[in-house]
């Protein structure tokens, strides 16, 4: 079978990796890839939003599956126009995209299947959101309705703040924002698959998304992650099933706006039980990266029937023993403007270690890799523990030359405090 994979970070080439190895794949295609994608599929040039050109392509190339990774091409409907192509499409249309796309859509949602999830307020109006921030007191969360990539949101610690972020999202043009009460817990992200009618649970995680050690510093897209997500006990896993994760399948049903994809619910752990953060329509990015690491079965085989509508009730997705875990080397300067074009050598020797290397905001002068984006390599390894995942992982990061770069060297630290008691 031919599949066509959409997108270009170090979530499309774990993606890559683990479609590669799949018997049943003839040939996998990328666009737009990186030189770490084209290791594993043929990097082809389509305009993405071009849906016409994507869907003559696949029509061209008897592709049968297009697995989408990105959210900015599922929130501008590139699977419906592939469906209505009659292609099997991995990645939701663009109505249910809005579970990720629209943070209202999405709260309304929770309010109408008593799904649990911190108080809000969707504000069209400063006056109206300056009136929720004497409702819900600090800390308190303002919230851009967007797509954000992660980052249009404040946790403000005090009224001063809040004002703040209101004066940004509101500014000389007006705006909306969703103002919500806070909640206090530790995080974690469980990924879900569902063809719009059953599930398959598929594996948890927790990402570190500031910048800083310590969890310090401005939000990124994430600068590690590692999987499982002890924190998430099974207990915890089947009550977030049954309590956010059923009812959202059977509400977008319901509206006629059938969810078919991965459901990556953000999570937060109270002392009430598990709430909706929000939710993601894809895979998180570095998230997925230690997902592939671990899953122990033929990847394409899992997403086709979800793509398919022909999910059913299979048993368990099958993982191996250990814990992965992904440390993130970003280009000096983000999340702000990274350097772009430093230079990165010896990644051969860092993958000699047995570790695995997605690459993300990479690109070829000539033979040279060199940045070109924020996020640039993804170093993850496998380890007994949560530890020894993290000493395998920083052992190949430290084979990598990457002057005009960075990393955290805390990746884990949650559970590896908790593990050392
Ligand atoms: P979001 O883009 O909605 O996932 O928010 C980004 C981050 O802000 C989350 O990962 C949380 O760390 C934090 N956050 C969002 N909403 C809340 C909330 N209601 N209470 C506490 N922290 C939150």
């Amino acid at each position: 079978m031919n599949v066509l994979l959409i997108g270009s970070g170090g979530r499309e080439h774990a993606l890559s990796w683990k479609l590669a190895q799949s018997p049943r794949l003839r040939t996998l295609f990328a666009a737009p890839g990186n030189p770490g994608i084209a290791a594993h599929a043929q990097i082809v040039s389509l305009e993405l939003t071009d849906h016409a050109a994507v869907v003559a392509f696949c029509a061209e190339q008897s592709v049968e599956l297009v697995v989408i990774g990105p959210e900015a091409p599922l929130v501008d409907g590139l699977g419906d126009s592939l469906r209505a192509a009659g292609i099997a499409v991995f990645g939701p249309d663009k109505a249910a995209a809005q579970l990720e796309g629209s943070k209202a859509f999405t709260k309304a949602l929770c309010d109408r299947a008593g799904i649990p999830t911190a108080g809000y307020v969707h504000a069209t109006s400063r006056a109206e959101a300056r009136h929720a921030l004497d409702r819900f007191g600090v800390p308190v969360v303002v919230k851009a309705d967007g797509l954000a990539a992660g980052k249009g949101v404040t946790v403000a610690m005090t009224r001063e703040e809040a004002e703040a972020a209101l004066a940004d999202l509101f500014g000389a043009r007006g705006g909306e924002a969703v103002i919500e009460e806070f909640l206090e817990g530790e995080e974690a992200s469980l990924f879900v698959l569902t063809d719009g009618k059953d599930i398959l649970s598929f594996g948890s995680a927790q990402d570190h998304k500031r910048v800083g050690e310590g969890d310090t510093g401005p939000n990124t897209g994430g600068m590690g992650a590692y999987s499982p997500a002890r924190v998430l006990t099974p207990e915890l896993e089947a009550r977030a099933i049954e309590e956010i994760v059923k009812p959202t399948v059977a509400a977008m049903a319901t509206a006629g706006t059938p969810f078919s994809g991965v459901l990556y619910a953000g999570l937060m752990l109270t002392a009430d039980g598990p709430k909706l953060i929000e939710y993601n329509a894809r895979f998180g990015d570095p998230e997925c990266q230690v997902l592939m690491a671990r899953l122990d079965e033929d990847l394409l085989e899992v997403l086709l029937p979800v793509a398919n509508g022909t999910l059913g009730e299979r048993g368990p997705a099958k993982w191996v023993a250990q814990t992965a875990l992904t440390v993130v080397l970003a280009a000096n300067g983000y999340p702000g403007t990274p350097a772009s074009g430093g230079s990165i050598d010896d990644v051969a020797e860092a993958e000699e270690t047995g570790a695995l290397v997605f690459q993300a905001g990479t690109r070829l002068e000539g033979a040279q890799l060199v940045a070109s984006g924020g996020r640039v390599l993804a170093v993850t390894a496998l380890g007994d523990t949560v530890a020894a995942a993290q000493a395998a992982a920083y052992h190949a990061v430290d084979q990598i030359v990457f002057p005009s770069g960075f990393c955290r060297r805390d990746i884990g630290w949650r559970e590896i405090a908790r593990d050392a008691g």
